[in-house]
């Protein structure tokens, strides 16, 4: 199998996030009634004029800048003509040369290794309207045109063909979605199509220097998706090469419920499109100051945010990297950190207890109700309280976990819980040695056998401290005492 190199190259399309579409001003909202959000231009009538929506313009640079990519000043459109069903002025404008960022790069991470993956450029164009062949169940035999997301600003974003492996194209999608969240110039939501993936596959004999033919994979939905489709089209080159076939350049696409790609057309070639100036949008200079403007706005990124978190914080690296992963989770954790620190409670083990209850008990149920962080029924506030109480002995641990299902049930603060249920940490000694003492009279076994040596048998002793207090004695005091009371 490894006598071949895989050769990958990506076209990712992002849904620029603006309010208004890129050539009108109508929403470019997602659910709206089908073509609710459409005017002249979007809808193609004759003789209407686009007219540039800046802010599209600015996370386009704003992107560009965070890759490290050239930003050419020079910004010009072009038309690019095809039939398109659902674009009926038969063009799409989007921007042959220059684009308007050239040359930048991402570093993923794979397997512990670094690498360094070129970016060709990004560009701006438009997004195209949506056909539908089926309303609910029931299969059409007409089509239904919905012009909502017609005109729509995209920036499409080419690799270099650097990515060597699935899973390489599984940490770039993963990396790029990253940042694009926290630069905010889209919502790279797969699901709602507001991330698509062109994939290009080859394979070459190791140590060739020429590229193989490649096979275009078009409008992935998944990142799951691009790393299977890349490793099932992989298998199936190498089996046409070894059977003696050539592989055809075409497009083809992923069935996703079979897990096979499948033949859609032969590739069209750029001469196909013939592209030329797009006459109703004159070119012109992008000023200095727009681009310094843009570079001011750029927030710190992931890689940096994960750095200071292991530097300042004292997290893990794992810690360090789930938190920073999405700028909700980092925000939301250093919100509930700054309230612990006027709290004076801000130190290593709450830090890592905080990011601890995160990244398990906090993701695991808002996994489940596949709500994000920002929705979350517990707030930051509310889970910083409840640190705060195991901090400071009011409760333990395993008392905060069923607070915890109450706070996030009933969106309510620890304090009002523990009252309602009486769960305040016993920590009076008196009581907890009447409490030791009937434990220990009544596991005469794992006493013989503490004495004689085996120093795990206070487990079932203190266990049994912890029902009968149910789980509300402060553990540190429950041992201290029960040492005392079994070497004497
Ligand atoms: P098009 O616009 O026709 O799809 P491009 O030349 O812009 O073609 O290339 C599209 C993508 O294909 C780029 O990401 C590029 O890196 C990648 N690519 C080009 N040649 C190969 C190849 N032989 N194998 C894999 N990927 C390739
Ligand atoms: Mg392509
Ligand atoms: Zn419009």
């Amino acid at each position: 199998m490894d006598d071949y190199e895989v050769v990958v190259g990506l076209e990712v399309h992002m849904q620029i996030n603006t309010k208004a579409k890129v050539f009108c001003e109508c929403s470019t909202q997602f659910g709206a009634a089908p073509n609710m959000n459409t005017c002249v231009i979007c809808t193609s009538q004759p003789g209407a004029i686009p007219i540039l929506n800046k802010r599209a313009v600015e996370a386009i640079v704003k992107t560009g800048l965070a890759l490290n990519f050239t930003i050419n000043k020079q910004c010009m459109f072009s038309r690019k003509q095809y039939f398109y069903p659902d674009v009926p002025k038969n063009y799409q404008i989007t921007q042959a040369e220059p684009p308007l960022c050239s040359k930048g790069k991402l570093t993923v991470i794979v397997d512990g290794k670094e690498k360094v993956i070129n970016i060709t450029r990004i560009h701006l164009e438009e997004d195209a309207g949506k056909l539908i062949h089926e309303v609910g169940n029931r299969k059409l035999d007409y089509s239904l045109l919905d012009l909502n997301r017609a005109s729509v600003g995209l920036m499409e974003l080419v690799t270099e063909p650097d990515i060597n492996s699935p899973e390489e194209a599984l940490g770039f999608l993963t990396e790029l979605k990253s940042i694009v969240e926290y630069l905010d110039t889209s919502k790279c939501s797969m699901e709602e199509g507001k991330m698509r993936c062109d994939v290009n596959v080859s394979i070459r004999p190791r140590g060739q220097r020429e590229l193989g033919t490649r096979v275009e994979i078009k409008n992935m939905n998944s990142m799951a998706g691009v790393r299977d489709a890349i490793a099932y089209e992989v298998k199936r080159q190498k089996a046409v090469v070894e059977s003696g076939g050539d592989i055809v350049q075409e497009t083809r696409l992923w069935q996703a419920q079979e897990g096979i790609t499948k033949s859609m057309r032969s590739k069209e070639s750029a001469m196909d499109y013939r592209y030329f100036p797009e006459p109703d949008l004159v070119p012109f200079d992008l000023p200095d100051a727009f681009i310094e403007n843009v570079r001011k706005q750029i927030p710190e990124l992931p890689k940096i945010r994960k750095a200071r978190f292991i530097r300042d914080y004292g997290l893990s690296e794992y810690d360090a990297d789930y938190l920073t992963s999405m700028k909700m989770i980092a925000d939301y954790y250093e919100k509930a950190l700054n309230i612990l620190k006027d709290k004076s409670a801000d130190n290593l083990s709450t830090r890592k207890l905080l990011a601890n209850w995160i990244s398990t008990e906090l993701s695991a149920r808002l996994n489940t109700a596949k709500i994000s962080i920002m929705e979350s029924p517990v707030t930051s506030q509310n889970l910083a309280e409840l640190i705060f109480l195991i901090f400071n002995g009011t409760i333990s641990g395993k008392i905060a976990k069923t607070i915890f299902e109450e706070m996030y049930e009933k969106s309510a603060n620890p304090e009002s819980i523990i009252k309602e249920k009486g769960l305040t940490q016993i920590s009076d000694e008196l009581v907890i040695i009447k409490i030791c003492e009937e434990a220990i009279a009544e596991s005469q076994k794992a006493v013989l056998e503490f004495k004689s040596g085996k120093e795990r048998a206070l487990g079932a002793i203190i266990g049994l401290v912890m029902k009968k207090s149910k789980g509300q004695a402060n553990p540190q005091i429950v041992n201290k005492i029960l040492l005392e009371k079994l070497k004497k």
